[in-house]
């Protein structure tokens, strides 16, 4: 089996994914589907059938929408759509308000990301951010974030994959073992990494989206860290 690189201190781009690595996500996603549920009940749904008819919907609508909260908002209209009759004004204002609250919440920094970027930047590590969903949407987050300024930029696409991660390394002009990912997602960030030849960090997280969750395609190639504090060492700075 081959064997995880731990020597990082010469890579010469850090690609970060966004969400669930630099800041919280998965977190309003979860609120939006227990504000649904709580609206589905208060009509008289049964919250826990729901809950499992999100999840399999959300996976199923995946290959046809790709990421992001609005398809994720589509998903919980049809749903609702779907079991009423007619929509009703509070039924209709509800929904607003819970896709409101996930496109524009508000932007919460993981904990030691700020420093630790900071550290990165002043020691003068190449940083990009490379995350999927809508274009919009996500460079929305970028320039809330209040971090962008330490990175190069941010790539969004709609889907993560060995392609995009190619030319991702060859616009930014570096071979993959130069470049190290990090990300939360075994799916998306780690094993399109692994199979181009780029290093790969996984932080691993509470509420990872469960489409997410997959096996590791060379588990013995992948190091996993609580944050991004620990890629301090790992990068050569203390
Ligand atoms: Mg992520």
């Amino acid at each position: 089996m081959k064997k995880w690189n731990t020597e990082l201190s010469n890579t010469k781009l850090w690609i970060f994914d966004a969400d669930d690595t630099l800041w919280e996500s998965g977190l309003f996603f979860r609120r939006a589907e227990e504000d649904f549920t709580s609206l589905m009940h208060s009509l008289g749904f049964d919250p826990k059938e729901l809950v499992n008819e999100i999840h399999r919907r959300d996976i199923e609508r995946l290959s046809v929408t790709g990421y992001g909260a609005r398809p994720y908002m589509a998903t919980l209209r049809l749903i609702l759509e779907e079991k009423s009759e007619h929509l009703t004004p509070y039924m209709v204002d509800s929904l607003d308000y819970i896709s409101n609250c996930l496109l524009h919440h508000p932007m919460v920094l993981l904990p030691g990301v700020l420093d630790s970027l900071i550290k990165l930047f002043n020691a003068g590590k190449r940083m990009i951010v490379y995350t999927m969903g809508e274009e919009d949407h996500q460079m929305d987050k970028f320039n809330r974030s209040g971090i962008s300024e330490y990175f190069e930029h941010c790539t969004v696409v709609p889907m993560k994959t060995e392609e995009t991660m190619k030319r991702l390394l060859s616009s930014a002009g570096v071979s993959p073992e130069e470049a190290c990912m990090i990300g939360n997602s075994p799916r998306s960030d780690i094993n399109p990494a692994i199979g181009c030849g780029v290093n790969a960090l996984y932080v691993k997280r509470p509420f990872t989206w469960q489409a997410e969750q997959i096996e590791f395609v060379e588990p013995g190639l992948v190091a996993t860290v609580a944050g991004l504090p620990d890629i301090l060492p790992l990068a050569g700075l203390s």
